[in-house]
């Protein structure tokens, strides 16, 4: 039973001034394996205030200074990367060759793109050379609220903190309470890396306490927020009456275009990549929208390819993806199974329950569905599971129609050798990243949404950014 109760504020560890008990649940069997504590109002405020004392020094000290920190965090993130692997795929579920491969190298490839940023990185620049003695400053927010999901914690938690300490800010991160062990280990890491008291604090809790506290707390300037529409709503409300900035990176209803000249490795792609981490990634490609004279072929090799995905526990070695992350996550993906069935949507591979043979585990299986059309339910709302909405369409002018037509816009992804169209479709999909035959959108690029899947952008320069306020200065001294 791992236990870790402790909460990191002001540069020690320190008990919960309350205790409030949260159990950790092995996904792959049910099982409780650790607890935390759930901070209160008291806790919240010791370390908002912790933060906002560290900000005076910690946002007057040279940008060198700042990204030798963030260089010792990567030597030692890197050194403990088998113990992260571990955490990640015991708290949230993810397969341990795709934790090792995929979720830590997603924290290590953001710590190493914000330094490559911050090297470069100009915080003070001229207007231009129309205006001599115009300056413009860049400097830090203040002192940031970072609030955190469960489905790529290191990924998350690295595109909030190591921008936020790059530019200056000084910060109090809630991970989420349902995969805790992941960020209490980057604590250590960053308190081995010898961050000053107080520039970084964390605080486990809910979304109800310590995640709305932090909200709307008077002494937070700015709350960074991934996770749920839902709750990115509710965050801005609580901090509308104190003006913060806010930063949010929500839900997306991906669509994927494959075009008939895509081939057959384009569908077999697109179903590898909605498997993928069981599905409960923000920009899953979920609605596969495939050409009609290429359709019927599509739905055939989609299904081929879901029903041989492999299923298992997270501990097994191998390429298989593992279980959904919670009862909760497993309820909600088995009520839009049966709403796919109940509104007219055909089933071709997986379904409701279990897989063969695995009888405990929020596992669930690879399903695709086809003959969806982008009003029904499995089309419109984020699922966050393995499943697969496969729509035709009649022409380009059809697809990116219905690839807009959601509340969201994250992610699109578009399949076809066709050059001008690839062009055309960059351009006139609604979403903050478009990708384009698979290709690699590059390391230190913009991640965000658009619509109700948020306006920030994290990682590299913009992610610098994002944690900077523009000072406009006028008469200011040559040399
Ligand atoms: P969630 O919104 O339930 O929880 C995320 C975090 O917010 C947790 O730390 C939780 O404790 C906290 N929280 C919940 N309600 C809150 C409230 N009212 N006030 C303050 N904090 C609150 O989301 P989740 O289930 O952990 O994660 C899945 C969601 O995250 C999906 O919708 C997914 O698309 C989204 N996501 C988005 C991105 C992105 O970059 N756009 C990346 C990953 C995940």
């Amino acid at each position: 039973m791992i236990e870790k109760r402790q909460f990191y504020i002001d540069g020690s560890w320190v008990d919960p001034v309350t205790a409030s008990d949260f159990p950790v649940i092995d996904p792959s069997t049910e099982e409780e394996v650790g607890v935390i504590s759930l901070g209160s109002q008291a806790d919240t405020d010791a370390a908002v205030a912790a933060a906002r004392s560290a900000f005076d020094d910690w946002s007057r000290t040279d940008p060198s200074d700042r990204i030798a920190l963030v260089e010792r965090l990567l030597e030692i993130y890197n050194n403990r990367a088998e113990d992260m692997a571990e955490a990640i795929s015991l708290e949230m579920g993810a397969p341990i060759d795709f934790s090792r491969a995929e979720q830590v190298a997603a924290g290590s490839g953001h710590i190493k793109a914000g330094l490559r940023a911050a090297r470069d990185f100009q915080f003070v620049r001229l207007l231009g050379p129309h205006a001599p003695g115009a300056k413009i400053l860049m400097e830090p927010v203040g002192t940031v609220a970072m609030i955190t999901p469960w489905n790529w914690p290191m990924n998350q938690v690295a595109l909030k903190v190591v921008p936020a300490l790059l530019a200056g800010c000084t910060m109090v991160l809630k991970p989420s309470e349902i995969a805790p062990f992941s960020s209490v280990l980057f604590t250590e890491i960053l308190d081995e890396a010898g961050v000053p008291a107080g520039v970084y604090n964390m605080v486990n809790g809910d979304g109800p306490g310590v995640g709305s506290q932090l909200s709307c707390h008077p002494d937070i300037d700015m709350v960074s927020f991934t996770g749920s529409t839902r709750a990115g709503i509710a965050i801005s409300k609580a901090a509308a009456d104190t003006i913060k900035r806010v930063s949010l990176e929500l839900g997306g209803k991906g669509a994927n275009l494959v075009f008939a000249d895509a081939g057959e490795e384009a569908v077999r792609r697109g179903v590898a990549d909605m498997m993928e981490n069981t599905g409960q990634s923000c920009n899953a490609p979920s609605r596969m929208l495939v050409e009609r004279s290429f359709y019927d072929e599509a739905v055939e090799i989609a299904r081929d390819a879901a029903e041989a995905t492999e299923v298992g526990p997270a501990h097994k070695a191998g390429g298989h993806i593992g279980p959904l992350v919670s009862q909760a996550q497993w309820d909600k993906v088995q009520g839009l199974i049966q709403k796919g069935l109940d509104e007219g949507a055909r089933l071709v591979a997986g379904g409701l329950g279990r897989p063969e043979g695995l009888n405990r585990g929020f596992f669930a299986r690879p399903t695709v569905f086809a003959d969806v059309t982008n009003d029904m339910t499995i089309a419109r709302e984020e699922i966050f599971g393995p499943v697969l909405s496969m729509i035709p369409f009649e022409s380009e002018a059809e697809a990116i129609r219905i690839a807009n037509d959601t509340p969201y816009g994250l992610t699109n992804y578009a399949q076809t050798s066709d050059e001008a169209r690839q062009r055309r479709l960059a351009h006139r999909l609604r979403a903050g990243m478009v990708v384009l035959n698979g290709k690699s959108r590059g390391s230190g690029a913009p991640f965000g949404g658009v619509k109700q899947s948020g306006n920030g952008r994290e990682g590299g320069v913009w992610g610098i950014e994002e944690f900077l306020e523009v000072k406009s200065v006028g008469g200011y001294p040559e040399g």
